[in-house]
C-alpha cells in the first residue's frame, strides 16, 4: 500500500481525469476516483482497478461526501457542449452542489482543493488572447450558460471558502484539451473530426470554419494541474492552462484529414448558439508561477489521438447514458 498522499479525483474516469489518475499513481500516491460515468466509461480506468493504490467510488458528486483525503481535484462535470446542454439544470447542480460538497469535505480535512474551471468563464471574448484579468462576456441566459455560469459560480464558491475559512484552493482555467481516452460519443470537435475522418465520412464544420480554438494535449495539461496543486507558495490562481497555438476549425479539419490520409470532405452545418468566435490563452501567469508551458505540438498530439481512435473497438462504447 502506498505511503503517499490520499488524493480524491472527482470525475477521475473522464478524459483529463484518467490521465491525472495515471500520473498520480505513477507518482506513488493513493488515488480515489469518484465518478458517476455520465460522460465516461469504466474501461477508461480498468487498468487501474487491480492496483492496490487505486479505489473507485461510483457516485454522483452532487451527493454530500465525508472522506479522509490529503488533496482533492474537482473535475466532475460534463465538458462537451452536447453533454452539458442535455440536462442544463443537472449541469448547474453538478458544478455548484458538487463544488460545495467537495469544498466542505476539504474544509473538514483542511486540505488543498483544485477546481477544474474553464476558458468558458470568458464567454465569447472581446479580447484576444484572454488573460486572467479579463472578466468575460458570458450570456447568462443562453444554452451554454448552464456550463459557463455554473463554472463561474464554482469559482466564486472556491474564493469565498478561501476568504471565509482560509482554505487552500487552486483554480485552473482550462482551455480546450484533447487526447487519447476521449469518449467516442463525446461530441467535441477533435474526436468528432478524427472519427469522421477515419470512417471517410463528411467532416462536420459548424459555420464557415473561421472559428478558432487553441488545443492542448492532455498530458501537458495534467502536468500543469499537478504543478498547480503542489505549488509551494499556495498560489491559488485563477490561472489559465492551455496551449496558446491558435488554429481555425477549418485548418484543424484539413490537418486531421491529412494526418489520417482520409478521403473525407468538409460539410458545413449551422453554428450552435453562442459559439465563441475565438479562444486563445495568455499563459504568462502559468509560465511565471508554475514554470510550465505545453511541449506537445498539435501534430504530435493529434497523431497519438488518431492512433488511439484507430485501435478503439467502437462496439464497446455505447452512447453515454442520458
Ligand atoms: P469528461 O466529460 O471527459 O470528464 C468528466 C468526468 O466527470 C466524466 O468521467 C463524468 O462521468 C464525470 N461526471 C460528470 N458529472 C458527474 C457527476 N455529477 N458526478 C460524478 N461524476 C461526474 O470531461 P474532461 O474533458 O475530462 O473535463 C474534466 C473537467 O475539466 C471538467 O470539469 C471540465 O469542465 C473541465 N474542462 C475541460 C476542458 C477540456 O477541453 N477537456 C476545458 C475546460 C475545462
Ligand atoms: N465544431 C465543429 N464541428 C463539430 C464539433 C464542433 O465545427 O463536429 C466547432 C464548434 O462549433 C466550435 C469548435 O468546433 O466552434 C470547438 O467546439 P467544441 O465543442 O469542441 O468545444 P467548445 O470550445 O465550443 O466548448
Amino acid at each position: 500500500m502506498s505511503d503517499g498522499k490520499r488524493i480524491l479525483v472527482a470525475g477521475g474516469a473522464g478524459l483529463i481525469g484518467q490521465h491525472l489518475c495515471r500520473r498520480l499513481l505513477a507518482d506513488g500516491q493513493y488515488v480515489i476516483c469518484l465518478d458517476n460515468f455520465f460522460t465516461s466509461h469504466e474501461r477508461n480506468i480498468a487498468e487501474f482497478l487491480p492496483n492496490e493504490n487505486f479505489e473507485l467510488i461510483r457516485r454522483d458528486v452532487t451527493e454530500p461526501i465525508e472522506l479522509a483525503v490529503d488533496e482533492t481535484y474537482n473535475l466532475a462535470c460534463p465538458a462537451s457542449p452536447v453533454h452539458y446542454q442535455h440536462n442544463p439544470i443537472r449541469t448547474l447542480q453538478t458544478s455548484i452542489d458538487g463544488s460545495l460538497h467537495l469544498l466542505r469535505n476539504a474544509l473538514r480535512t483542511n486540505t488543498p482543493i483544485l477546481q477544474a474551471s474553464t476558458s468558458e468563464v470568458y464567454g465569447d471574448p472581446d479580447v484576444s488572447p484572454q488573460s486572467e484579468t479579463y472578466l468575460g462576456s458570458v450570456n447568462p441566459i443562453g444554452p451554454r450558460a448552464c456550463y459557463d455560469e455554473g463554472k463561474r459560480c464554482a469559482e466564486t464558491l472556491f474564493f469565498d471558502f478561501q476568504r471565509m475559512h482560509n482554505l487552500p484552493i487552486r483554480v485552473a482555467r482550462i482551455f480546450n484539451t484533447y487526447g487519447p481516452g476521449q469518449h467516442p460519443h463525446d461530441g467535441r470537435v477533435v474526436s468528432n473530426f478524427i472519427l469522421q475522418a477515419l470512417a471517410n465520412k463528411p467532416i462536420t464544420v459548424y459555420g464557415d470554419g473561421t472559428r478558432t480554438r487553441s488545443f492542448c494535449y492532455v498530458t501537458d495539461l495534467v502536468d500543469a494541474l499537478v504543478l498547480l496543486m503542489e505549488n509551494p507558495d499556495n498560489f491559488s490562481g485563477p490561472v489559465n492552462l492551455g496551449n496558446p497555438d491558435e488554429i481555425s476549425i477549418r485548418r484543424l479539419a484539413e490537418t486531421i484529414i491529412s494526418l489520417t490520409g482520409s478521403t473525407s470532405e468538409m460539410v458545413h452545418q449551422d453554428l450552435p448558439a453562442d459559439d465563441p468566435k475565438q479562444r486563445r490563452p495568455d499563459i504568462t501567469l502559468a509560465e511565471q508561477t508554475l514554470h510550465w508551458k505545453p511541449t506537445t505540438s498539435l501534430t504530435e498530439g493529434l497523431t497519438k489521438t488518431i492512433d488511439y481512435f484507430r485501435r478503439l473497438d467502437l462496439s464497446n462504447f455505447p452512447p453515454p447514458v442520458r
